[in-house]
Parts: structure tokens; sequence; C-alpha cells
């Protein structure tokens, strides 16, 4: 498979945020989001086997520890990518997806954590995640929602109770989108969408959500890659 890098970190965007994890960041992605944080994925990256990507997160993880499969779309290399989450889970690690939910989950392994990040309008790629895939979802998943403004935290709102996101998943997260060029301040003015507003807004709807900042951002210079 194509990975554009591997390494260790503190995980940021979910549940599990503040935790060490290995990052395996797989090359490529079908979509363009506007604020995406992640466009040298888009390209490169070396070739792996399966077996060499398990043995540097071997020599990287605690034992049991967290990894985190991301991108890029990790799913869109799915010949490999199964069996290596796969082979993960019977190592005993507890293995975290991040996908955007465009392509089909079906075949994730069932004790994989998916996180998916559903796209909103401001992102450019709006009405790409598979509706299908509900169906997969467990109570162990979480889903995302990266917001940049008004009309993305009401297409979020609507979105987790037309679908009864709250009964099906372990997790809703808003979180406000940083900007892509932000770079030097780790605070929240590199938001696009202010913190403080949209608690506002999750409080006055009742919301059933939890509202997530993007924590690795907050640690290290927004600009810097590979944390
Ligand atoms: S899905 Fe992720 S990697 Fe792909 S363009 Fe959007 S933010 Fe970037």
């Amino acid at each position: 498979m194509q990975i554009t890098e591997i390494y260790k970190s503190i995980q940021g965007e979910s549940t599990y945020a503040g935790l060490p994890c290995v990052f395996v960041r797989l090359t490529g992605c079908n979509l363009r989001c506007t604020w995406c944080d992640s466009e040298y994925t888009f390209q490169g990256g070396r070739k792996m086997t399966v077996e060499e990507v398990r043995e540097e997160v071997v020599r990287l993880s605690a034992p049991g520890g967290l990894v985190e499969i991301t991108g890029g779309e990790p799913m869109l290399q799915e010949k490999e990518v199964v069996p290596l989450m796969q082979r993960l889970v019977d190592d005993g690690s507890k293995v975290l997806l991040e996908t955007s939910g465009e392509r089909p989950l079906e075949r994730v392994p069932a004790d994989v954590v998916k996180i998916v990040d559903v796209k909103c309008p401001n992102s450019g790629a709006a009405n790409t995640f598979r509706l299908e895939n509900l169906a997969t979802l467990t109570s162990r998943d979480e889903i995302k929602f990266v917001l940049a403004g008004r009309a993305d935290y009401e297409f979020a709102r609507e979105f987790t109770r037309q679908h009864n996101l709250a009964g099906r998943v372990n997790a809703i997260l808003f979180s406000p989108a940083f900007r892509k060029d932000a770079t030097g301040a780790r605070d929240s003015s590199q938001c696009l969408l202010d913190p403080q507003q949209l608690a506002e807004w999750m409080l006055a709807d009742n919301v059933p959500a939890r509202l997530g900042l993007q924590l690795h951002k907050f640690i290290w210079d927004p600009a810097v890659k590979g944390v």
C-alpha cells in the first residue's frame, strides 16, 4: 500500500484525544476539502507491505497501544488496509479508522473504531457521505462534523437528528475547522468558527454532541506536519 508517513503523537480529534497514538497515514484522497490540512498526502509516499507497516507500528507503539489509520482517505486502499487493520487488531492494538465515509465501510473489521468525518457544506465536499454506511455504525464508532460556519452547524445538527446518530454511535463530535494556512499561534483565533460561538449554539439547541477541538493544533505549531 502507499504510505505517506508513520509516526507517534497525541491523538487529537475524538474521544481518544490526549492518548499516545501511532498514526499510519495513507497516501491519496478522492475529496478536496477547502480547509484540508493534509494536502501533502495527495501524492507521493512509498510502497509498503502490510507486514512492513505492522513492523513499524510495533516498533513505535506500546503493547496494546492505540493505532490510527488515517490519510488522505485510507479506504481507497481497501484491499490492503482491511487486512492491515485485522492484523493490528489480532496483535492486540486498539485500532481507529479515520475516514470520510465516502467509500463503503462494510468490510472494516468489527473491532475497529470507525471515526467518520461527515462532510458539511463549507467543506466543498458536501453530500459525499455514503448513506448506506449508517448501517455499518456501532456503539463503538464516532461521527465527526468539522464546522466552518453556521450553515455547517445547522447541517450537522439536522443530520444528527434526522439519522438518530445519538442512538447509533459512541460519540458525535462537532469540531471547529482550523485555517489551513494557520501557523504560529496555538489558540482558537486560528479556528474558522469561534469555539465559544459553537458552544453557545450547541447549548441553545441541546444538541447531543460533544464539542471537539483539534488538540494537536494547540500543542504544536498548527503548520507542523507529522504530529
Ligand atoms: S477527506 Fe480528509 S484528506 Fe481528503 S481532502 Fe478532505 S480533509 Fe483532506
